[in-house]
């Protein structure tokens, strides 16, 4: 009956932590599961992941699983495709039905100004050979027929959206899970309930990372550690120009297929989805002050009704099933800082504020080229942590944010 028990697991039961790791992922979540999982490529399998709480209890498990690639910048929108390109893969490479749907993702302009900046983006999308477009409201209309489009009493009336069909929605627990499996057959070691609480440092580079379950050697260190990221790599010694802030959402009782393409508003801070289960799942920007406690409010609740039901008057009567709030870290130019930094052999992946779920494969596989073979991969290189020393920002504001 035990090994039963034991084959139908999903990974080893947490063993024994070891004195010493060829590499240690701080952070149960997308990113250093990922990073775990491509590792595997490279034959390192001499590795621990450090876990505080359990895995996917951070942003992973609390994120509303939009994937898409048609970013601002040539560098964002190339690394993000590189990542919508993984995920398209990535039920077969993990043998887990990720449930990604491809449903498409509109981002709704409301002015003169709006149209012209999604134009914009179009164009540098398509550059990179990414499939956006912009489009009008009768399109509009057709790709999402329960939306009030055409309202002549609208606060934010609707002149087009950037179309941009590969995104959509993935089962953020399912890629959690198939990614912790994946790691742990390689051979990793997933260590959960496990909280790092200090790294010592020696002749430049961190030697030992401080556990409430004893001290570790490691020959690299991975802070994977999203929200809490400032406080590792200040542990490393290593300043990031990061804020913590909270971002909240929360979902409607199931109701049957009804929007079929995710809708975005940056105006109107809102952005509306229907999962597979049937529920309506809202979400908007990120709250303004900073702050480490996972705490909903009442005003986000307000507002994001408000919102969402002028363009789906039909919810009205509809119910609130839960709402819950994560940890989002945020850059000052909406980029992520990703890989090296000033100590040799501790590497970061942070400043994925409200839009790193959709980046986990890329981030993964690049992190893992660089820990195998100690050179920056080229894809990452614009989001080096340098950039904010030599000016050359990778700016995504008003692509970021609420557009997830
Ligand atoms: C409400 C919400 C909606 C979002 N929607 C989207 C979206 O639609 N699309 C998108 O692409 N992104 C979205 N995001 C952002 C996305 O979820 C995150 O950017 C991404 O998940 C961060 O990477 P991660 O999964 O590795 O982080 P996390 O899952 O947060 O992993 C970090 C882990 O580190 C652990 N940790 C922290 N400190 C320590 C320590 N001292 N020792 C050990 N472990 C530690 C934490 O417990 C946590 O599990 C959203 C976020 C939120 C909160």
């Amino acid at each position: 009956m035990l090994d039963l028990f034991r084959k139908r697991r999903m990974w080893r039961p947490a063993s024994k932590l070891k004195g010493a790791y060829d590499v240690v992922i701080i952070g149960g979540g997308s990113h250093g599961l990922a990073t775990a999982h491509y590792l595997r490529e490279h034959g390192i399998t001499d590795v621990a992941i450090l876990e505080k709480r359990y895995i996917g209890s951070g942003a992973a498990g609390r994120n509303t699983t939009i994937l898409r690639s048609n970013y601002k910048t040539p560098e964002g929108a190339r690394f993000y495709d590189a990542s919508v390109k993984l995920y398209e893969g990535l039920s077969q490479e993990l043998n887990f039905n990720l449930l990604f749907s491809q449903c498409g993702h509109l981002t709704l302009a409301h002015s003169d100004r709006a149209m012209f900046v999604m134009a914009n983006r179009a164009e540098v999308n398509r550059l990179s050979g990414i499939d956006s477009r912009l489009i009008g409201p009768d399109e509009i209309q057709q790709l999402a027929p329960a939306m009030q489009v055409d309202n002549p009493n609208a606060t934010f009336p609707i002149m087009g959206a950037l179309y941009h069909p590969p995104g959509g929605i993935i089962r953020h627990d399912a890629v959690v899970w198939a990614l912790a499996r994946s790691a742990d057959q390689g051979g990793a070691e997933i260590h959960q309930d496990t909280e790092v609480l200090g790294l010592e440092r020696s002749g430049g580079r961190v030697s030992k990372v401080k556990t409430d379950r004893g001290t570790i050697a490691a020959g690299q260190v991975l802070n994977c550690t999203a929200g809490w990221s400032t406080l590792i790599s200040d542990m490393a010694g290593v300043k990031l120009p990061i804020t913590t802030h909270i971002l909240q959402a929360c979902v409607t009782e199931p109701f049957k297929p009804l929007l079929h393409v995710v809708v975005v508003s940056s105006q109107m801070h809102v952005y509306i989805s229907q999962t597979d289960r049937g529920e309506f799942l809202m979400g908007a920007e990120i709250e303004p002050w900073t702050t480490y406690r996972m705490q909903g409010t009442l005003n986000f609740l307000q507002d994001v009704c408000r919102h969402s039901l002028e363009l789906f008057p039909q919810l009205e009567r509809a119910r609130l099933l839960r709402s819950w709030a994560g940890l989002c870290d945020l850059s000052p130019d909406y980029s992520p800082i990703l890989g090296q930094t000033e100590v040799e052999n501790f590497h970061v992946s942070a400043g994925w504020g409200t839009y790193g779920f959709k980046a986990a494969p890329i981030v993964g596989k690049t992190l893992a080229e660089l820990v195998a073979t100690g050179r920056q991969p080229e894809l990452i290189a614009p989001f080096a942590l340098e950039r904010f020393y030599e000016d050359r920002l990778v700016s995504e504001l008003a692509a970021a944010a609420v557009s997830h």
